[in-house]
């Protein structure tokens, strides 16, 4: 059964898309993400699992068909699976984006629970260089799950991947390799060298979609196609392969207008657009209010108000870039 969609906001977008942070936590330290030495957030000022699925319940009842869990690493949060069994019981598409980490031991029973798609982040393929992004020697284990999300069933995966000039821009075409080899998806996300965050030791520079595009051309001859995802990707084939090579430029191009998405923060913080600080405080309206029935009506009004709060555009440039950008882990990505 489809829902009738009760978020709209004014410049008329309609919100059926959702991004969910379970955790600021992560068993990796990814240079661009987080500094090496982290404090996490207090317990008490995250969402407990009860609250965030009373906020995508609310979210589905209002028509919202896409709920994406994201952290942090969602799949280290304790207690995850049993709220993953609940909100795939929900109206909408659940998916999850993960650095792949927990997928050899947790794949099988993500599917089981109802998880269709699933987003694995995957910058390098040679194990030296992903110890020095991610802090963390699991190469091989984010590989071997990989290859137990391949032989799990999930509808699509994709892979995502951040290429920086300096950093991995000359594995490009290995990338798109190792997708087409398993038959699966891959985005390339264009990213601002953050280095603020960590002591690099080599210059890294921003690397446009339309750079990587043709890094891609020049191997692969692509053609531009007109499939859509609820994310802003845009959609490349390859003559000879399944694989999909999407690329999603909120530097280059700007598709505020096309903005179908909201997120929620660990710690419930609903942000109306990650370039901008519009949000609503939807953790002090759970626990204001003991009585589950008033609070899912409050919670469901909140939500409906929150649509005139969302502004037209973000503000992303990049002389100004890290004014805006938090660490990633805090807003979800
Ligand atoms: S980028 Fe992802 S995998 Fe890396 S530290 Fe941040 S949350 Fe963890």
């Amino acid at each position: 059964m489809t829902v009738p969609l009760k978020l709209i906001d004014k410049f008329g977008r309609h919100i059926d898309y959702v991004r969910l942070s379970v955790t600021d936590r992560c068993d990796f330290r990814c240079v661009y993400c987080m500094a090496e030495e982290m404090t996490f957030l207090p317990r008490d000022q995250v969402l407990s699992l009860e609250e965030i699925y009373e906020v995508g319940a609310a979210f589905a009842r209002l028509g919202v068909n896409k709920l994406r869990l994201t952290g942090g690493e969602p799949l280290v949060r304790k207690g995850i699976l049993s709220l993953i069994q609940r909100l795939g019981k929900l109206d909408v598409e659940l998916v999850i984006t993960t650095n792949g980490s927990q997928l050899p031991t947790m794949a099988d029973d993500l599917v089981a629970a109802g998880v269709k798609r699933i987003n694995i982040s995957l910058d390098t393929l040679n194990p030296e260089r992903f110890k020095e992004l991610t802090r963390k020697d699991k190469f091989d284990q984010v590989i071997a799950g990989i290859d137990a999300a391949c032989k799990a069933g999930f509808k699509r995966i994709k892979l995502n991947a951040v290429i920086l000039k300096g950093r991995n821009d000359d594995e490009v075409v290995a990338l798109v390799d190792f997708a087409r080899d398993r038959g699966l998806d891959i985005s390339f996300i264009e990213e601002m060298p953050l280095g603020v965050i960590s002591e690099h030791d080599r210059e890294e520079a921003y690397c446009s979609s339309d750079e990587v595009r043709a890094m891609v051309h020049a191997r692969y001859p692509l053609t531009k196609t007109e499939e859509q995802t609820a994310g802003p990707s845009t959609y490349y084939r390859m003559a000879d392969s399944e694989s999909r090579i999407g690329f999603i430029s909120p530097h280059s191009h700007n598709f505020c207008s096309e903005c179908n998405r909201v997120r929620v923060t660990v710690e419930g913080r609903l942000l109306l657009c990650l370039g901008n600080e519009h949000s609503m405080d939807l953790r002090e309206l759970l626990r204001s209010e003991p009585d589950e029935e008033k609070r899912a009506a409050m919670l469901e009004k909140a939500l409906i108000d929150s649509m005139d709060l969302k502004p037209e555009k973000h503000h992303f440039d990049l002389a100004n870039e890290p004014q805006i950008l938090r660490f990633m882990n805090a807003t979800g990505g």
